[in-house]
């Protein structure tokens, strides 16, 4: 200590920073100050030879560094208002339920832009933000044509108005079959708390579908400032939409999973559209469920939250019913329009003559051809795209195995290649076997390329489409493709998954399931509850025109057509799909009755990977809070070899959530340390409340 130069004031702040994962900095780290800034102010600090962005982070320090070691902020980013103590909060939690560290949580889900930003430029980023408020509020009023609601909705919304007031609502869990007019209750619902000077967050689960809801949004709310959060923005429009949310000019956010974190400073409303959908899971780093957080974050804003769904998932169904969730239900569609009725096609009865095409049977052709001298429209769903998902040599058995995967690589007929969906590894189709030099290579086995190709030979003169992931690669070409089904210049749509989700298509009477049992005898748990999610979610597609409602036909090809799953798709009854799956589960102590964690681990070799995840389980198993608890012996993951690595899964088990928190933040911090004495290892991760086993 100097007593001859006058040292200024020195604040002691906390300050989350991306630090590498191998650097062992686990919390805030300590800083000096010369102003005391508030929490959720962005600074710029040393660590080491860098230069990181970091978040002054509320609370007190765990663990004071003597001040005289700590070294000084090196600038505050000025003209940003901090981030909220809830924001932090909701962070604060998600890192520490999902096992991350909270500096790099926080970050990664900022713009990254912002992280590069001097001074200046974000002076100058705010000055354009405000001018942008400033002429969305410009926007002529065009009177928007507001439905007049149904008795039903009209009592789901007076319910949902009471929730608005109330001091800490419970989540919403918005029942309603496809066509119900969700939708219209968001809409109403959101205009109500913008109309209390709330800001709104509405969450979908897939890009594709953010434009549709954009534009409906847009319609009702003209003058309202409305940005969309989502991974497909440019750097620049990231930053400024964060930026108009963060501020409070933007009034609704609409977004993908990552919105789930957008700062908003008067949040009053939280929509999930679609609660039950899988891809509000984060799939690698943070693997955060979206959904689960939009609850957590309206339980600690006290805002309502409305989960939406036609086939809620069996978490958010089992809450509704244990009273933590309040449902509320629509339970018809709008102008009384019946659901599709389900026809279950017997794959047995068909006459097993060699060289048949299992998929276009004789009656789906006639029952397309029907609907096609209709003048109406029919969806084809096949959840599998390219041309086949091998290519086979009959001389010798070849088959198209991808070299670095244990997977085949799928023949795409469009561009001559075969293709790992997995590594993404290309290659030309070879002319010949290239194992025998046999000339006659054959596909095996059916993808959305083949079916629209054997369609057309089938049915002449039909204008057949497809949509999936291989046609709507280039910017604008899934809306161009939706349009012309919108304009009726399409008679059969084929595609995967892609086509079932919320699209509102007006002259679809008949949607085909061509081949939906794999499902059925999946070592997924949750693969029937997706699959009945999935089927009924296509069939909605059909008749949402009230008036052809009637008429409206959802064809199921199967083998096992006394499947209790699909006796209950063939009665629309969601509720006792749900209630017979959450007996299952609560008999063989599945979630919602049991609580999960896999640890992955990857490696050269399989032995490898085994070995870190057996050392992890010893370890484990000597704390005392492995009590209880159930550790299964490691196994392969489903594709076992990706890029050449080895992956391999181990699954924990509690019956409490507690119990399952408490034991990995013992036992996780360890494994860093054993991995060091696993040299084979790559890398190890670990995913709690995994979606897919
Ligand atoms: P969901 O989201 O449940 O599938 P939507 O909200 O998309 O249902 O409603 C289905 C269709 O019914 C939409 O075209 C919508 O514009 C229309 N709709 C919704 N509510 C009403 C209403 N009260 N009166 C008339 N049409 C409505
Ligand atoms: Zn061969
Ligand atoms: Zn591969």
């Amino acid at each position: 200590m100097s007593d001859a130069s006058p040292m200024p004031a020195q604040a002691l702040l906390r300050v989350a920073v991306d630090a590498p994962q191998h650097s062992g900095i686990t919390g805030p780290l300590d800083y000096l100050s010369e102003q005391a800034l508030a929490p959720g102010s962005l600074v710029r600090v040393p660590l080491g030879r860098r230069e990181l962005m970091g978040i002054v982070w509320p609370g007190e320090s765990a663990d004071p560094t003597d001040p005289a070691l700590l070294r000084p902020i090196l600038g505050a980013l000025g003209g940003l208002p901090p981030l909220s103590p809830h924001w932090c909060q909701l962070l604060e939690f998600a890192a520490g339920y999902y096992q991350r560290t909270v500096g790099e949580l926080a970050l990664s889900v900022l713009p990254p832009q912002l992280r590069e930003l001097e001074g200046s430029q974000l002076q100058l980023r705010l000055k354009k933000v405000a001018k942008w408020a400033a002429e969305q509020a410009k926007v002529p009023a065009a009177e928007p044509s507001v439905p007049t609601l149904s008795p039903a909705q009209a009592e789901v919304l007076a319910q949902l108005d009471a929730l608005l007031l109330a001091p800490a609502p419970p989540p919403v869990l918005l029942y309603g079959v496809t066509g119900s007019g969700k939708t219209e209750v968001y809409l109403r619902a959101a205009e109500h708390a913008l109309k209390a000077g709330r800001q709104v967050l509405v969450l979908v689960p897939e890009i594709n579908l953010t434009p549709q809801l954009e534009a409906r949004f847009a319609e009702r709310f003209a003058g309202v400032a409305t940005v969309s959060l989502h991974s497909g923005l440019t750097p620049a429009q990231r930053l400024r939409n964060w930026l108009a949310a963060h501020l409070g000019e933007a009034k609704l956010v609409l977004g993908t999973r990552l919105a789930v974190f957008a700062s908003m400073p008067q949040l009053g409303l939280i929509v999930v559209d679609e609660e039950h959908d899988p891809s509000y899971k984060q799939q690698d780093g943070a693997r955060y469920s979206a959904r689960d957080l939009a609850v957590y974050r309206g339980h600690l804003e006290k805002v309502p939250v409305i989960l939406g769904s036609a086939t809620p998932s069996l978490e958010s169904w089992q809450r509704a019913n244990e009273g933590r969730y309040q449902r509320l239900a629509l339970p018809e569609r709008i102008g009384g329009g019946a659901m599709p009725r389900v026809r279950l096609f017997d794959m047995k009865t068909l006459p097993l003559t060699k060289g048949v095409t299992t998929a276009l049977t004789a009656p789906l052709l006639d029952a397309l051809r029907l609907r096609i001298a209709r003048g109406e429209q029919s969806l084809i769903f096949l959840n599998r795209r390219g041309y086949s998902p091998v290519l086979h040599c009959g001389e010798c058995q070849w088959k198209s195995e991808c070299p670095h995967c244990s997977a085949y690589r799928v023949f795409h007929k469009g561009d001559r290649t075969l293709r790992c969906h997995h590594c993404g590894f290309t290659e030309r189709v070879p002319h010949a076997c290239p194992s025998c030099g046999n000339l006659d290579i054959a596909p095996l086995g059916r993808g959305t390329e083949r079916l629209e190709e054997q369609l057309a030979e089938a049915l002449p003169g039909a204008r057949v489409a497809r949509i999936d992931a291989d046609s709507t690669k280039l910017k604008g070409e899934l809306e161009a493709q939706l349009n012309a089904v919108h304009a009726g210049e399409v008679d059969i749509l084929v595609g995967t998954q892609m086509i079932t989700k919320g699209h509102d298509f007006r002259r679809i009477t008949f949607v085909a399931a061509v081949n939906p049992d794999a499902a059925l005898f999946s070592s997924d748990f949750r693969a029937p509850e997706r699959l009945f999610a999935l089927l009924m979610q296509a069939g909605g597609r059909a008749g949402r025109d009230a008036e052809q409602a009637a008429r409206s036909e959802m064809w199921v090809q199967t083998w096992h057509p006394e499947h209790a799953l699909y006796k209950a798709l063939h009665k629309h009854d969601f509720e006792a799909f749900a209630a017979s799956q959450l007996a299952e589960r609560e008999s063989a102590g599945l979630p919602p009755y049991s609580h999960l964690a896999l640890l992955r681990a990857e490696a050269r070799t399989p032995e490898a990977a085994k070995a870190f995840l057996d050392a992890a389980a010893r370890w484990a198993q000597q704390l005392p809070e492995a009590q209880g608890l159930l550790i299964y012996p490691p196994v392969p993951m489903s594709v076992a070899r990706v890029a050449n690595v080895e992956r391999m899964q181990m699954l924990v088990e509690a019956g409490h959530r507690g119990a399952l928190q408490r034991l990995l933040w013992h036992w996780l911090p360890e494994l860093g340390a054993l991995k060091r004495e696993h040299k084979g290892l790559l890398r190890w991760a670990v995913d709690v409340d995994p979606l897919a086993i």
